[in-house]
């Protein structure tokens, strides 16, 4: 690592708005430095930054400290999100005295969120949040094949769908986290991917959040786009799944990291503020008329690069390159 972190101190914390019970409400979002994913130390996902940015063993104290520095930020927002760049319900991460002070912290909001790798959901661990908890799974895609090969997910469909499963059984939320656009894939099968995915995961009801891949550094998604064999996903992707996908009684959502720059989903540079405005409002109204975009010369553009693509679309092209010993 280039430098040095501060364990006792968050690794972010900003505000935002989000929904709850309906309504657009402030928003905490936590992160907090732990010893990492514990997927991640089995090389993790191929688009996860996480996956270099975990800081060796974080001790309760150093957990407690951060928590400090939260409550000190704390307003008294309706809404919490605490995410750790890995599983809150892993007990390696969050040692349970830890857990449990933090959830006594917050046990005046209205909504907590916070996200989990599906092993680690069971009736157990989930007796040990609030029933105001909404679980966050990234799913990433509904496709065996491309979660095993494109992202390199460590758990299958099924797996989610018990976790699924059990959140529901429990009372609690569930908010699905996808990819748009994983390494691999064409432009033209990230949007197919991602429809049939959005519809997969609206199945199992609560939210989606569509997440169009951004490039991390230290990633294999990073090593593949210097090469030029890796375009982040156009935002006209972003928008055409979105209003195209049958979400049913789901929630769709998206606010892509990166948004606009070279490492996130993009357009032109001319456009692209201005139509993930309409990504944004869409998230909160689902109302599709938000994302009508109206025209830019690169609709042309991208219209072209869904005839494209084709070398590494397939999975059975991408086992080519796993096998290979991941030498690309
Ligand atoms: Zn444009």
């Amino acid at each position: 690592m280039a430098r040095r972190r501060d364990l006792d101190r968050p690794e972010a914390l900003w505000k935002e708005k989000d929904l709850s019970n309906g309504s657009e409400v402030d928003t905490m979002v936590l992160i907090l430095r732990t010893r990492g994913c514990s997927w991640s130390r089995s090389g993790g996902c191929n688009m996860c930054g996480y996956n270099i940015a975990s800081d060796g063993e974080v001790d309760t104290s150093q957990l407690l400290n951060q928590l400090d520095v939260a409550m000190e930020r704390y307003e008294g927002e309706p809404f919490v999100k605490v995410y750790t760049s890995g599983s809150f319900l892993d007990e390696r991460e969050l040692p349970p005295s830890f857990r449990d002070e933090l959830l006594q912290r917050f046990s005046s909001v209205e909504r907590l969120l916070v996200e989990s790798r599906p092993e680690f959901i069971n009736s157990e661990t989930l007796s040990a949040m609030p029933t105001h908890t909404t679980l966050a799974i990234g799913l990433e895609s509904a496709d065996d094949a491309v979660l095993r090969h494109s992202v390199r997910k460590g758990f299958r469909t099924t797996d989610y769908v018990r976790a699924a499963d059990e959140i529901r059984e429990a009372g609690m939320e569930l908010r699905s986290y996808l990819l748009l656009k994983p390494p691999f894939l064409s432009e033209a099968a990230a949007i197919a991917d991602a429809r049939d995915s959005v519809e997969f995961a609206a199945r199992h009801g609560g939210e989606v959040s569509l997440n169009p891949v951004n490039v991390q550094k230290g990633t294999l998604v990073e090593r593949l786009w210097r090469k030029g064999d890796y375009r982040p996903p156009w935002i006209w992707s972003l928008v055409e799944v979105m209003r195209t996908a049958d979400r049913g009684d789901a929630r769709l959502m998206s606010s892509p990291s990166g948004g606009g720059s070279r490492r996130g989903v993009h357009n032109c540079g001319e456009c692209d503020a201005k139509i993930l405005e309409g990504v944004q409002r869409f998230s909160f109204s689902q109302d599709p008329t938000d994302l009508a975009t109206g025209d830019c010369g690169c609709l042309s553009t991208w219209r072209r690069s869904l005839e494209e693509g084709v070398l590494l679309r397939t999975a059975v092209d991408t086992e080519r390159h796993m096998d290979d010993g991941l030498t690309i």
